[in-house]
């Protein structure tokens, strides 16, 4: 019987692009190797401004932005956290960000930024998506706009210039 493809029954335990062995639970090694298995199987890339693979689809379509296959998508913005840190920030940033209980409030709101698309911009407002959620901010203060996810006054738009390096992940 031929190896299957992907351990998702949890009878692989072997890398579906190298081969090595990995996890049962797991089906690559690293993302280097899932990336590598959708260009393998002929996925397309759809990173139109040379950034790292950050998202693979389930057609093996490789994005630089989990939404960066949005037809006026420009590139990743960073959206920065300036509320307060309360019991629930603290509590997210600890299991979700694995912060030490004794983060600071800086390093805390730092973990909590994002990554959004930048998706339309003119001299007034910026769009952006994440988690397909849209929010219009002022490109000269950065403050939000509208929304139906971020709260006014707690979240900002850092900046709409197009990235030279890649940000990481959010
Ligand atoms: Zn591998």
């Amino acid at each position: 019987m031929a190896k299957p493809a992907y351990n998702l029954d949890g009878t692989g335990g072997s890398c579906a692009f190298c081969g090595k062995p990995v996890n049962p639970s797991h089906n690559y090694c690293d993302w280097d190797c899932q990336v590598g298995h959708a260009k393998q199987l002929g996925g397309r890339v759809l990173a139109p401004n040379g950034l790292p693979i950050r998202c693979v689809t389930r057609d093996n379509v490789m994005l630089e932005h989990p939404h960066g296959d949005h037809p006026t998508y420009k590139w990743p913005v960073k959206v920065q956290y300036i509320g307060p840190v309360t019991a629930d920030e603290r509590s997210d940033a600890e299991h979700l960000y694995g912060l030490s209980a004794s983060a600071t409030d800086e390093e805390v709101r730092g973990a909590m930024g994002e990554t959004h698309a930048l998706v339309y911009y003119d001299e007034d407002v910026a769009v952006t998506l994440y988690d397909c959620s849209q929010a219009v901010w002022d490109v000269k203060t950065g403050e939000l706009r509208t929304s139906s996810l971020w709260k006014h006054g707690h979240w900002k738009l850092v900046s709409i210039e197009r990235p030279v390096t890649a940000p990481s992940q959010a």
